[in-house]
């Protein structure tokens, strides 16, 4: 039986190298590999070794004959992505195996290369592994809330624990040498550019991109309204939104864009509170869901089915959850759309999103538990209320028709955007900071890798590649002896975040902030996270404080 690529599939490309066949595409050398939803097996090439399972961060490959009912899909999906052939027959072998992108290669005899990395999401955990590939490389990781990991954290939906898997990679990077974490720490606030430039080579900034974006129509602002992504940081217990007003008193919820955030919301806001209650969602949102009267979310599309913006394995893992319908009209749009298009590889996803859309029930039938309706070509015109909103009207796209649908939450799902950082220059339409491959144009020794490099697309692993990128850069430039060597001594950062941020925090205080939080899950769920930094910080003082000994050991590794 051949192994299987299914939802949770991240995109790093690990198991690209570890399969002794070549059989997963694209490659990341491969020109679909930067926009690809995700991998593909070959079933006629798979040797059924099993090696892209260990190799796979999140767990998202099996035996197609381990999968579960819901994993089956993804059998015919992996095997869709290769030309049609008659069984057995392999593919012609366009090379033995996929070139790995060689590391970059750190001359010594200088001052060991020292690196600044801003932010510790996944495009900062893939920069520190990068790095620390190579002998006598120090890398001083800052983030500016307690805890680690970016959006694996605060982003993925507490009902994707398989994603969250790859924190296990993360763990296992903190603990390589020459990796030190300063968390709770922020750069622009308690420590600037060249603060940090003082102690390192150059700074790499993987800070994401934390802002969303905005819909400017009338009655935005009002209670009721409000972003996916705020509400997304609610139930994943982000401290600057443990507070958001979130209205779950009426029967309907209006979600503006079809990305795949808006799924996840809509999934959650459906969801059977007694199953939320196994994952690590927050204690106050699973305590409002649970008095929630929500009955239908809408994921509301300014396009036609054919443009939705969610990715097939999101659909298809939506749709083996939840109770997803159509409007009738939206069901003749799907095949009017099926009608239109081609027949070539190019309209395969298209074609296979709109097959399962096609599939879906009616809302006509009567609502036997909460729902979600995908409904399309609704342009957003106006929130409706007055104190509050009471809804939501669009016109139909491409007409002269309006359209009112009752809400008490209107979601904004429009995607994030990227915010200025202080010191660097910045692309105001584009949400990023202007870079060349990862080289930051007009300021000395920065790099980005991530949200803030390419804008906000993509899934974890995309970060990987992204990540080495920026990194094969910073490598030459400190080759080329473009960096200048830090001016203070080693040891002087220490004393210096010591002195500016007091309560900072290090890999021993994330390492009992963890424990405790696991073991505040009670076994029942993976974690209950702290909500609050008060918390955070109380749980990080009980790490144990390291003995004389370890402290002169750590003083003379750095
Ligand atoms: P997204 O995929 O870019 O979707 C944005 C949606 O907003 C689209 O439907 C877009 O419609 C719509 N939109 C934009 N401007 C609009 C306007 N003015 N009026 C009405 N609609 C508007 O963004 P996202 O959902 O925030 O996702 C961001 C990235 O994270 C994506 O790469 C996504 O795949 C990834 N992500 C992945 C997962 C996962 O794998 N489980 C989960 C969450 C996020 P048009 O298409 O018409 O522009």
């Amino acid at each position: 039986m051949p192994h299987v690529i299914t939802q949770s599939c991240c995109s790093d490309g690990s198991c690209v190298y570890a399969c002794p066949v070549n059989c997963i595409h694209p490659s990341p050398d491969e020109p679909g590999f930067a926009t690809t939803e995700m991998l593909y097996i070959d079933p006629e090439a798979c040797v059924d070794c099993g090696a892209c399972v260990s190799a796979c961060p999140v767990g998202a490959i099996a035996p197609a004959s381990r999968l579960t009912p819901e994993q089956l899909p993804f059998i015919e999906l992996n095997a869709g992505f290769y030309p049609p052939r008659p069984p057995g027959q392999k593919l012609p072998p366009t090379s033995k195996l996929a070139p790995v992108i060689p590391a970059p290669q750190v001359r010594s005899g200088r001052s060991p290369l020292t690196v600044a990395i801003v932010g510790s999401g996944p495009a900062a955990m893939y920069a520190a592994d990068e790095l620390l590939t190579q002998p006598d490389v120090r890398v001083n990781v800052f983030e500016k809330l307690p805890t680690p990991y970016g959006l694996v954290r605060a982003g993925v939906a507490p009902d994707h624990p398989s994603t969250k898997r790859v924190t296990a990679l993360f763990d296992r990077i903190t603990r390589r040498k020459g990796f030190t974490f300063f968390l709770n720490v922020e750069v622009g606030e308690h420590l600037s550019h060249s603060d940090l430039l003082a102690h390192h080579h150059a700074v790499l900034y993987a800070v994401g991109a934390p802002n969303d974006r905005r819909l400017d129509i009338d009655g935005m602002g009002l209670p009721g309204t409000d972003t996916a992504t705020e509400l997304v940081g609610w139930f994943n217990g982000h401290p600057d939104f443990t507070d958001l007003p979130v209205h779950l008193d009426q029967e309907r919820v209006v979600v503006i864009g079809n990305g795949n955030v808006a799924l996840d919301v809509a999934r959650i806001l459906t969801a059977d509170p007694d199953e939320l209650a196994r994952t690590d969602i927050a204690d106050h949102a699973l305590a409002r869901l649970r008095n929630s009267r929500v009955r239908e979310v809408v994921i509301a599309a300014r396009r036609g089915p054919a443009d939705s913006a969610f990715t097939l394995p999101e659909l298809i893992g939506l749709t083996a959850k939840a109770e997803v319908v159509l409007d009738p009209d939206d069901h003749e749009l799907v095949q009017r759309d099926l009608a239109a298009l081609g027949t070539g590889p190019e309209d395969r996803l298209t074609r296979a999103k709109l097959d399962v859309l096609s599939k879906l029930g009616s809302s006509d039938s009567p609502l036997t538990r909460p729902r979600i309706r995908l409904a399309y070509r609704l342009t957003p015109a106006r929130i409706v209320g007055a104190d509050r909103a009471d809804g939501i009207e669009f016109t139909v796209t491409g007409t002269d028709g309006s359209r009112r649908i009752d809400a008490g939450m209107v979601l904004t799902s429009i995607g994030y955007r990227g915010r200025a950082v202080r010191d660097l220059p910045f692309d105001d339409d584009a949400g990023v900071v202007p870079n060349d491959g990862g080289r930051v144009s007009g300021a000395r020794s920065a790099y980005v890798a991530g949200w803030i490099k390419r804008g906000p697309t993509g899934f974890i692993g995309t970060n990987k590649s992204c990540a080495q990128q920026t990194v094969q850069q910073l490598v030459a430039d400190y080759n080329d002896g473009v960096l200048a060597d830090p001016v203070d001594r080693p040891g002087a950062l220490a004393k210096l975040v010591a002195a500016r941020r007091p309560a900072a925090i290090d890999l021993a205080g994330w390492r009992a902030i963890d424990a405790a939080e696991i073991a505040r899950g009670d076994g029942i769920r993976p974690r209950n996270k702290f909500t609050d930094v008060p918390s955070m910080l109380a749980a990080a003082a009980a790490a144990p404080k390291p003995s004389v000994r370890q402290r002169i050991l750590a003083g003379l590794r750095r």
